[in-house]
């Protein structure tokens, strides 16, 4: 009986003590476990402050330009410069020309912070990937036009007139906008813009536009889709530029899990080219 008795001891004080070591172990896991993720969140934390903190220097600086250009036109204007009639209708006209920087400015910051807050969705659905080309191209045309510049865009489609796109059609008319206008700011005044549309494989088509403009040197070629990043910056100012522009068209054409790059060869010209999905 008592031998019963000893091995039932010895057996309960085994088990007991595996149970506890093991639910030791379990806590002690878990401990780690949630250290660790405690640790990413922290992280993850600091690493969102550095950027907002980026973000809002750079966003201060940005905006800071075009309201000292504006206040410094009025100034001038209050200060008797509005008495001379060639003076006024200059300073205005570049005290307006700051305003339009300023208010394309806003519209670029919310969109970027939009998208990168995840509040902008992709709204798919099928069209023409010529419609949509064309449709721009003469767009721009007449706004040059306007301006009184004559612009030559080169429309090569190759076999896709009848080629359905899969994507957002607005995002995608921005993405070949900005592109576009780009190829007018910095290419050459004189030169051909080409849009180029070619399929690359039976579910993908590649967009391409292409100006024969100074080019990029080549350390500048991967840090171009990055926001406020410029070649040159006062080129840039003058021609209206906001630097969001190439930043935009990146997280578009990613959102819809495509991919956007860009060749240049210098003296030669630059091509930005995207892909997109084809439709069956
Ligand atoms: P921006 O508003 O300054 O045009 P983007 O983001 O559209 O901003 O472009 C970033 C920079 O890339 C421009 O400031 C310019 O220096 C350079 N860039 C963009 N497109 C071209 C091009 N087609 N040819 C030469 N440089 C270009």
């Amino acid at each position: 009986m008592i031998t019963v008795l000893i091995q039932f001891c010895i057996f309960f004080i085994v088990t007991f003590l595996s149970l506890f070591l093991c639910i030791e172990w379990f806590v002690e896991r878990e401990q780690k476990k949630t250290e660790q993720l405690q640790k990413e969140e922290i992280t993850h934390l600091k690493n969102m402050e550095i950027y907002r903190r980026e973000f809002l220097a750079d966003v201060s600086h940005e905006l800071r330009t075009p309201i000292f250009a504006v206040q410094g036109f009025i100034h001038t204007l209050i200060d008797g410069a509005v008495d001379d009639l060639g003076v006024r209708d200059k300073f205005l006209n570049k005290a307006m020309k700051s305003a339009d920087r300023l208010s394309n400015l806003v519209n670029d910051l919310l969109i970027i912070s939009q998208i990168e807050a995840g509040e902008i969705e992709m709204k798919m659905r099928r069209f023409h990937i010529i419609d949509l080309l064309e449709e721009v191209a003469e767009s721009l045309e007449h706004k040059l036009t306007k301006k009184g510049r004559n612009i030559a865009f080169a429309m090569d489609i190759g076999d896709n007139e009848d080629t359905i796109i899969v994507a957002d059609r607005e995002r995608i008319y921005q993405v070949v906008a900005n592109l576009l206008d780009n190829a007018i700011k910095y290419g050459n005044p004189h030169g051909k813009i080409s849009i180029i549309s070619r399929k690359i494989s039976s579910q993908k088509l590649q967009v391409s536009i292409s100006d024969e403009g100074r080019g990029i040197e080549k350390e500048h070629l991967e840090q171009l889709f990055r926001r406020f990043y410029r070649v040159d910056k006062s080129r840039s100012r003058e021609k209206g530029g906001t630097g969001l522009g190439l930043a935009i068209c990146k997280h578009f054409i990613e959102a819809h899990g495509e991919s956007i790059f860009v060749e240049s060869v210098l003296a030669k010209g630059t091509t930005f080219s995207f892909t997109l999905k084809i439709g069956t």
